[in-house]
């Protein structure tokens, strides 16, 4: 039987080779337990720069090789994930923290981003257009763009990778690749993935380390053609800043403030379980994870208490047990964000209805919060942790304005069973994924990014391509 440590790599991956002999290293820790689980190699401008050589010097025979059979090898790279399901799941839990079933959930969706742009693969197509002049034609192609360099956050350490390496690789360009260094086995794991999948040598290379060097040298090289990034505001902006002297291509996936609005006539039960998802997934760590939950003032203590029972019921665990629905905080750095934002709200009136402790090492009761206003830090500011902080609204009009005032606009969701009110508030919502009676809406098949400082670029759906291509006119003359 595989075993989660048959992928537990302590190497990098460049050109194709393992590569051990880094003078540093970084610890990874078990965020359950604070067991060491081991050390990665911490490397630095040198060690990026020749992933960046393997990548330039492997892209030419790569994009020029016919999309169908890089349409192969991304199938092939599918079905190792999937026949590796379970020891990827247990990696991604022993170095991130969430449920197995969490985990497990976000290994198959590696796999079916990578499925998905194994299939998109073959479906770049160029145009013709019609031409203002009779003896010349007109016709775009379109090529890959080049190397990417993609940088990667810990809470989702396989499928952040999935979703970059699928549309690069589809597209027919080569990739270095920076994990977080809470979480790179799940990293260095896609690089024993792609060995068996027989990608050619330098088409992946993954590099851990020092996020400040490695990511100085990708934004500042004059091979690398496109940052993608996913990843905290703070940093992207700085990446962007520094991409700008070479004029690289971007994709920013950047933080939310996520606002999940529950109108008078809503189905309060899905409601409830709705927001149960949309909150406490991994602990409330992701970037679509709902920051302020908004109820009319109607339904609003009808609310607060089928949702702080429902809260109370969830198991806090490590998540290796099998009935843990919400594991450790990633660090003790979130932990005490996670404390100082409760003590802002209970300062400024808030009442917390359950939970509301730390526990043994690095984890948080979940936490529900009523009475939150808008002069608390948890109004502006993303938590990501494990705490619901619940506003009280009147009218239609001002949730839409309170939800809009923020500079985030990556998720949101509301809760309605009426037709018009479905439309109206959608469209007057500044975000880019938005949830209408679902707490969970992310899938390969549809464009997931944000707007304003949550960033720019989609991925997954058959726009998640597109970033990683260039359009070319070819105008033929002399008919
Ligand atoms: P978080 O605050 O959630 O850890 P970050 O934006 O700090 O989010 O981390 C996302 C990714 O960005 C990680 O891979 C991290 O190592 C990387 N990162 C952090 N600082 C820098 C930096 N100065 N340059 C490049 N990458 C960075």
């Amino acid at each position: 039987m595989p075993d989660w440590s048959d992928f537990r790599k302590e190497a990098l991956y460049i050109d194709g080779a393992w590569i051990e002999n880094s003078a540093d290293h970084v610890e990874v820790h078990d965020p359950a337990t604070g067991e060491l689980i081991g050390v990665v190699p911490k490397a630095g401008r040198q060690e990026a720069e020749t992933a960046v050589e393997a990548a330039k010097r492997a892209f030419p025979a790569f994009a020029a090789l016919p999309a169908a059979e890089r349409a192969k090898m991304l199938h092939r790279l599918a079905d190792e994930i999937e026949a590796a399901l379970e020891p990827l799941a247990e990696l991604l839990t022993r170095e991130q923290g969430k449920p197995m079933t969490e985990a497990l959930g976000e290994v198959r969706m590696s796999a079916a981003y990578i499925r998905w742009f194994a299939e998109e693969a073959r479906r770049v197509y160029g145009e013709t257009i019609p031409s203002p002049w009779p003896n010349r034609r007109i016709m775009t192609t379109k090529e890959p763009v080049g190397v990417v360099a993609a940088i990667t956050p810990w809470n989702f350490p396989s499928s952040m990778l999935a979703r970059k390496i699928g549309p690069a690789l589809a597209a027919g360009c080569t990739l270095v690749a920076k994990p977080a260094s809470q979480t790179p086995y799940s990293a260095l794991a896609w690089g024993i993935l792609c060995e068996r999948a027989g990608i050619p040598s330098g088409v992946v290379n993954i590099v851990t380390g020092d996020a400040g060097e490695i990511g100085g040298l990708f934004t500042s090289h004059r091979d690398v053609a496109k940052i993608t990034f996913t990843g905290s505001t703070a940093v992207g902006k700085m990446l962007l800043r520094q991409a700008a002297d070479t004029v690289k291509r971007c994709s920013m996936e950047l933080g939310g403030n996520a606002p999940f609005i529950v109108f008078d006539d809503a189905d309060l039960g899905a409601a409830v379980e709705g927001a149960i998802a949309a909150k406490f997934r991994n602990a409330g760590q992701t970037c679509v994870c709902s920051n302020r939950i908004y109820v009319q003032s109607a339904i609003y203590d009808r609310f607060v208490a089928q949702f702080s029972e429902a809260v109370s019921r969830l198991k806090l665990g490590p998540g290796t047990a099998a009935q843990t629905d919400v594991g450790p905080l990633i660090d003790a750095r979130a932990l005490s964000k996670v404390e100082e934002f409760l003590a802002d709200a209970e300062a400024k009136g808030a009442r917390i209805v359950c939970g509301g402790n730390r526990q043994q090492g690095l984890f948080f009761q979940p936490t529900v919060v009523a009475e939150a206003t808008e002069q608390m830090n948890v109004a502006r500011d993303e938590i990501f942790g494990p705490v619901a902080p619940v506003f009280r609204f009147e009218s239609e009009a001002e949730v839409v304005e309170a939800a809009n005032a923020t500079e985030y606009g990556l998720a949101c969701y509301f809760y309605t069973r009426d037709l018009g009110r479905s439309f109206r508030v959608s469209e007057a919502l500044k975000f880019g994924l938005i949830g209408i009676n679902e707490g969970i809406i992310t899938t390969e098949v549809a464009p997931f990014g944000g707007v304003k400082q949550s960033g720019f670029g989609k991925e997954g759906s058959r726009y998640g391509i597109e970033d990683y291509l260039d359009t070319k006119y070819v105008c033929l003359g002399g008919l």
